[in-house]
């Protein structure tokens, strides 16, 4: 009986071992799809609002206003809040962020929480809002650009150096993954196991304009992955629709069949693979999602 308790014991051991998190990662609920832009688009707010769970949101910006549609992420920790990105082109995005801080500080019983906008790169898609919140009290904006990146998180070594910034009892880890832009990060919050990708992996046309650098990059975050336990991978639009290998051409509103938001750690783990395997740049669909070569003549414009 010793020798059965023990072994069980040895056992127990052996696979907590294996997965230190498994009852760690706060949960969380996506929706099945969200809204595009229309059909009618009388009935639209210009951002839908998704909780993730109460301290995690996502914003989607409706295709009425811009046919981008982006995601926005708003994450709470107990001593600052962050917002991941502000939105591209007709929108009043500081509107819809205020109205949700407000709302988080009335059901946490709180009067103030400092908020930290950055971005997950700089195309104008994702940075349109920033000068709305300019004026904001108790706001820190970190520009859009890789020196402001470096400068605000300290990175010594980009890009092969993992930062973590602490929101308050949630340290949020800084990927750096250049290749759609150079300034790009993934942001991983260790407390729901989220990864988020901006546009460099997401379901739809993954623009490359420094192809080794991206490729180097999907290699890094794969090996990021390996070890952590990945919820959801999380990027900054949808292209692709329900169909495999199809996706939604560029310029699209209205998307009832689009892809669902969540790529999961199997899908960067493909994308590496793709990539390491791919002797020249040269576009590539797979099933949820495509390599889309551009030049580097791209990155300066405003760009997807
Ligand atoms: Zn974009
Ligand atoms: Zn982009």
């Amino acid at each position: 009986m010793r020798r059965l308790a023990g072994f069980t014991l040895l056992l127990a051991g052996a696979l907590s071992a294996q997965t230190p998190e498994t009852q760690t990662l706060e949960k969380g609920k996506l929706p099945e799809h969200f809204p595009t832009g229309g059909p009618n688009c009388l009935e639209m707010q210009e951002y839908y609002i998704h909780a993730y769970n109460p301290s995690f949101y996502i914003l989607r910006q409706s295709g009425c206003t811009d046919y981008e549609k982006p995601f926005l992420y708003l994450i709470f920790g107990s001593d600052k809040v962050m917002l991941w990105d502000t939105g591209s082109r007709n929108s009043r995005v500081r509107e819809a962020v205020d109205r949700l801080i407000d709302r988080w500080l009335k059901e946490n019983k709180r009067t103030s929480i400092p908020l930290v906008v950055v971005h997950s790169h700089k195309h104008g898609d994702h940075i349109w809002g920033d000068s709305q919140f300019a004026d904001r009290p108790d706001t820190t904006l970190v520009k859009p650009d890789l020196a402001s990146v470096k400068a605000f998180f300290g990175f010594q070594n980009w890009p092969d150096e993992v930062r973590t910034f602490d929101l308050g009892g949630r340290p949020m880890d800084l990927v750096p993954i250049p290749g759609h832009t150079d300034d790009s990060f993934a942001l991983y919050d260790r407390q729901t196991g989220i990864l988020l990708t901006g546009d460099t992996v997401y379901p739809g046309r993954l623009y490359v304009s420094d192809f080794e650098a991206f490729k180097a990059s999907i290699h890094r975050l794969a090996a990021f992955t390996a070890d952590k336990q990945i919820a959801h991978v999380l990027g900054n639009h949808i292209e692709q629709t329900t169909t495999p290998f199809v996706d939604y051409p560029t310029g699209t509103k209205y998307q009832p069949d689009e892809h669902e938001l969540a790529l999961s750690a199997g899908n960067v783990v493909e994308l590496d693979r793709a990539l390491q395997s791919m002797k020249e740049p040269k576009t590539l669909k797979l099933r949820d999602l495509t390599i889309s070569i551009r030049g580097p003549a791209r990155g300066a414009g405003r760009g997807q």
